[in-house]
């Protein structure tokens, strides 16, 4: 009968481990089957961790009330040699105790006691020489050692040892998928963050916990070459304050960021001890902030891209785990990946202000180009005038061309002065209600004559019925003459036509010709700065290549939009749309 419940137990706990999906769910059941097959009240696994045995899991029988032992169990670990699972774990065999509660080297008798536990054994979990743990398990009857009970237990040792040794290689292998994965989505999830500096090391520091510490530091050098303390981010949000209140402490200049940095190389340090949170501390308020936020162990590592040392990250776990090679080898990767992101985001901050450079440096160059040109203009008209006396023939249409090239030049130097003041957002609005027959028609006198020297007639065509509408009428015209004046540079014959209709609640104003057309893939390009189309070596260098990019943005500067149609060799239509209310529905 008793080879038979042996039997019986052998059978259920191979059952439990063949169905288990890990350590976590096979041994509570594993407990629990032997307990129940073999007539036993509770049992405990206590597994080695740093040198000594922790309780890994327990159970016990409902009606048994061994909660408080188990807490006990909890509470306390043994070193080698020590207690029953020490023993065990030392002599690598089994051992037994007829009645715990009368045991002198039992440090859990008035527990037992009151769970009313009185014999116990304990076996090894082990393969080979290997002990990766140790069972026991007590009843309430006293007993005497039962040798064939003990070999029994033995041998389930090495079925669990193997099962332990299963489950541990299959959570690595899940552990190292979870990590590729997360490695894999960082350089993703850097590249969708904001393209700004501070917008990436927020990201990044959010990306950093909790998958690989408890809460970390992101130390970079700065433009002026020094390295601060960006952002501390804990993982836990409850502690965020104290995150907060530390990432407004420096780093020591002698310390391990400053080394990390200057060498390039990590520094892992698997266990901080006190006294090295206290040395790392430049005041006491510092060394409390980082003993409230928890360090047991820490790593630090090197943000390092194309070949420049950007700063470090450092990451702390609080009490969860210790750092080990493995973990370091994760960390330095993913620092990797970070360190590119935060370059990017360098780069990408750098080109802004070029951008920015360049549009300063054109409307200064500008503006003081304006001052001598109005002067040209001024003495033109004069001459042309008869001031200070009349002239006429070659003298006349001489001054009359140096009069047309220097009002060109003062156009393509407004050009880019209002591209630079709406680049900066410096340009200003103002609204008011403009009839739009006189705007047409002042926009016409104003062309006409460039097109009337190709031969183009100006066709305007206006809706029946007067309208009035609100808008800054001085933008409304830079745009229409733009337009015109490119229809107008790029037809040679045919015609150009500015219609105007109203649809909704706007005025769309479409300004067609019969000219060479755009190339759909040149389509969205011509409203870039600085864009033009290669049109062969006799168009080219006319105009600046802002015209259409300014007329863009003034057009939604109004409120509005400006969009293109174009048939390649037959024509282009450029629609402009604003809205009869005016920017945002202001009025007078
Ligand atoms: P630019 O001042 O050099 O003309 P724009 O921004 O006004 O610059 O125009 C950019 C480019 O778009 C022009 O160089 C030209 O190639 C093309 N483009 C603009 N308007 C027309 C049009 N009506 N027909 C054909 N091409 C046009």
């Amino acid at each position: 009968e008793r080879a038979e419940r042996h039997l019986a137990a052998q059978y259920a706990v191979t059952r439990v481990l063949a169905e288990a999906h890990g350590q976590a769910d096979g041994i509570p059941r594993t407990l629990q089957a032997v307990c129940e097959t073999l007539g036993w009240d509770a049992g405990l696994f206590w597994t080695p961790q740093g040198g000594e045995l922790h309780v890994d899991a327990a159970w016990a029988r409902p009606e048994v009330p061994a909660a408080e032992f188990q807490a006990a169990s909890r509470a306390v670990t043994f070193e080698r040699g020590a207690g029953l699972p020490g023993r065990v774990w030392a002599g690598g065999r089994p051992a037994w105790i007829r009645d715990v509660t009368r045991d002198a080297g039992f440090s859990r008798a008035r527990e037992a006691a009151a769970a009313g536990l009185h014999a116990g054994f304990g076996f090894p979990v082990a393969v080979g020489e290997e002990c990766l743990g140790v069972m026991e398990f007590f009843q309430r009857p006293v007993a005497e050692p039962d040798d064939a009970l003990l070999e029994t237990m033995s041998a389930l040792g090495t079925d669990i040892g193997q099962f332990l040794k299963w489950a541990h290689a299959e959570e690595r292998l899940r552990d190292r998928d979870e990590r590729q994965r997360f490695l894999i989505g960082v350089g993703e999830r850097l590249a969708a963050s904001a393209p700004d500096y501070a917008g990436t090391v927020q990201s990044l520091a959010a990306l950093a916990v909790p998958a690989l510490g408890d809460w970390c530091s992101v130390y970079l050098r700065e433009a002026d070459g020094e390295v601060r303390r960006l952002t501390t981010t804990h993982a836990d949000p409850g502690k965020a304050g104290l995150a907060e209140a530390l990432s407004r402490y420096g780093h020591q200049p002698d310390g391990v960021v400053t080394q990390v940095i200057a060498s390039g190389e990590p520094v892992l340090v698997p266990d901080i001890t006190p006294e090295m949170l206290e040395r790392s501390a430049t005041d006491a308020e510092h060394a409390r902030l980082l003993r409230e936020l928890g360090a047991h162990s820490g790593m630090v590592v090197p943000l390092g891209a194309r070949g420049r040392m950007l700063g470090a990250i450092v990451l702390v776990s609080g009490a969860t785990r210790h750092y080990g090679d493995e973990d370091l080898r994760v960390a330095m990767e993913f620092a990797h990946r970070a360190a590119l992101g935060v370059d990017n985001a360098r780069l990408y901050a750098q080109a802004q202000e070029a951008n920015r450079v360049k549009a300063e440096f054109l409307a200064t160059m500008s503006h003081e180009l304006r001052t001598p040109l109005n002067a040209m203009i001024g003495y033109t008209d004069l001459l042309e005038a008869g001031i200070p006396e009349p002239i006429a023939g070659k003298p006349l249409e001489y001054v009359r061309r140096v009069g047309v090239s220097a009002r060109h030049l003062a156009q393509l130097i407004d050009e880019i002065l209002t591209f630079s003041r709406v680049e900066a957002g410096r340009e200003t609005v103002a609204v008011r209600e403009v009839e739009l027959e006189a705007l047409l028609a002042e926009v016409r006198a104003m062309v006409e004559p460039l097109a009337l020297e190709k031969g183009l007639p100006v066709e305007v065509h206006l809706p029946p019925h007067p309208v009035r509408f609100h808008t800054d009428p001085a933008k409304a015209r830079q745009i229409l003459i733009n337009l015109l004046g490119n229809a107008i540079k790029f037809t040679d014959q045919g015609r150009v036509e500015l219609r105007a209709c109203l649809r909704g609640g706007d005025v769309v104003l479409s300004v067609c010709d019969t000219g060479i057309g755009i190339t759909p893939e040149n389509l969205e390009r011509i409203f870039d700065p600085f864009w033009q189309v290669a049109q062969g070596t006799t168009r080219e260098a006319e105009g600046t290549g802002l015209g259409l990019s300014v007329a863009r943005r003034l057009a939604q500067l109004l409120g509005g939009s400006l969009v293109v149609r174009s048939t390649p060799e037959s024509g282009s239509t450029f629609d402009l749309c604003l809205p009869l209310s005016g920017p945002s529905g202001a009025s007078i």
